[in-house]
């Protein structure tokens, strides 16, 4: 059985599904692992590691692409290569599912079982698999880098015969696996941290990060059985506004990581609440991607607002794309070891299982998974 990981074509995507270790533990399973020439290039590994792994560098990738039965990547395929596919192959990537409804319709047409690694469920036994969680962990970190890579100042309050230096204060909106991070990597530097999320259970994990956490009376928020937030109505958002408002002018860096699963982005930090904070603070706006925490962030753009920086950064754990890779290759290895069939040595399909009925979305030339079905179909 065949298992091939292609190059990343997307533009700027630096992460490799798969390092040499995952391909010992694949190759230890009774897999044949073939890589595509080059595919460690962008975190300086060499297809001879991949080769002293056990893995086989494939003749070519469309070959390749079209005569395998697992494939494995970081980003969605293109589209125009999913008829290359072979029918009854599996292909696991993240997909972006929710968006991605010409993409999804192909791969349940070409007989192509897609699993969509942001359905996975977040659930304890699918944790080792969890690539959001790994990977919005190294954005977290990430983000507080770039952030102080792009700020005059230094996090830590120092105290020189020179002068007393204040500490920065740091505020992050949105405490889910990225914002952990943020906190807990800017308390490393020295930061005055401040937290919010509408998920009143965050409370105590932003205290024992040694952070402040701001309380709002929204009234019910909620969250739902996966552990995700619920949206907030208008008027809530208005009133989370009111408060956000307050401490991001007190604030020299603003990190936002707020996200609604399955939906665009909350928008939080309007441009009078930027007009409102002090020249020379920084925001990094970590859900650019998904329309927005920030109303002027753009993609991949530093746009300067009465003095403020708003950063707009993009694939942030592909910055660290080395430990990024590593991650999410673990995910991989742990995911295919778990449904792994040792007697027959195949990756064994089971609608049914706990993980697989969130996560399989096309299977025998159907959608299969509920909730991207009905949502196709509204
Ligand atoms: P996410 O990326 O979907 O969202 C990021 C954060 O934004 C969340 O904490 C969310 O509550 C928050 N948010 C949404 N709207 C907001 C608003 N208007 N203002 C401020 N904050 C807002 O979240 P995630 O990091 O993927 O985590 C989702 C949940 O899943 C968390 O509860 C996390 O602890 C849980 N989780 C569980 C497991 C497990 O295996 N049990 C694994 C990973 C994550």
């Amino acid at each position: 059985m065949p298992v091939f990981v292609p190059k990343e074509i997307e533009s700027g995507e630096t992460r490799v599904a798969l390092v040499p270790e995952a391909v010992k533990r694949l190759v230890g399973l009774g897999a044949e692992v073939w890589i595509e020439a080059g595919l460690g290039a962008s975190i300086s590994i060499s297809d001879r590691a991949y080769q002293e792994a056990g893995g086989q560098i494939a003749p070519d990738r469309q070959s390749a692409l079209g005569s395998s039965d697992v494939i494995l990547r970081v980003r969605k395929p293109p589209e125009n290569e999913v008829s290359t596919l072979k029918s009854g192959c599996i292909h696991v990537s993240l997909l972006d599912a929710f968006h991605e409804r010409d993409l999804v319709r192909a791969l349940a047409a070409a007989g192509v079982t897609a699993i969509g690694l942001e359905m996975l469920p977040r659930i304890t036994i699918a944790q080792k698999m969890d690539v959001l969680s790994s990977q919005a962990s190294l954005a977290g970190y990430a983000a507080v880098i770039a952030a102080a890579g792009t700020i005059d100042r230094i996090f830590p309050m120092m105290m020189t015969p020179a002068g007393t230096l204040k500490p920065v204060r740091l505020f992050v909106i949105g405490v889910g696996v990225a914002g952990l991070q943020v906190i807990a990597t800017a308390r490393r530097l020295g930061a005055r941290v401040e937290a919010f999320d509408t998920r009143p259970a965050v409370e105590e994990q932003v205290q024992s990060l040694g952070a402040k956490f701001v309380k709002v009376d929204l009234g019910e928020t909620g969250q739902t059985a996966q552990g995700y937030a619920r949206e907030l109505t208008p008027e809530q958002l208005e009133k989370q506004r009111e408060v956000m408002a307050q401490h991001c002018a007190k604030a020299d860096i603003v990190i936002t990581t707020a996200q609604v699963f399955g939906r665009k982005a909350p928008l939080i930090v309007t441009n009078p609440m930027v007009d409102q904070m002090q020249p020379g603070s920084v925001i990094v706006d970590m859900a650019v991607e998904s329309g927005g925490n920030v109303e002027c962030s753009l993609p991949d753009e530093t746009v300067e607002r009465n003095g403020v920086r708003v950063l707009g950064l993009r694939n942030l754990p592909g910055r660290v794309a080395r430990h990024a890779s590593e991650m999410y290759s673990n995910n991989l290895g742990s995911l295919l070891e778990h449904f792994w069939d040792k007697e027959s040595k195949i990756f064994r399909i089971d609608l049914s299982d706990e993980i697989l009925k969130h996560c399989v979305l096309t299977h025998d030339g159907k959608i299969v998974n509920e909730t991207i079905e009905k949502l196709y179909s509204a």
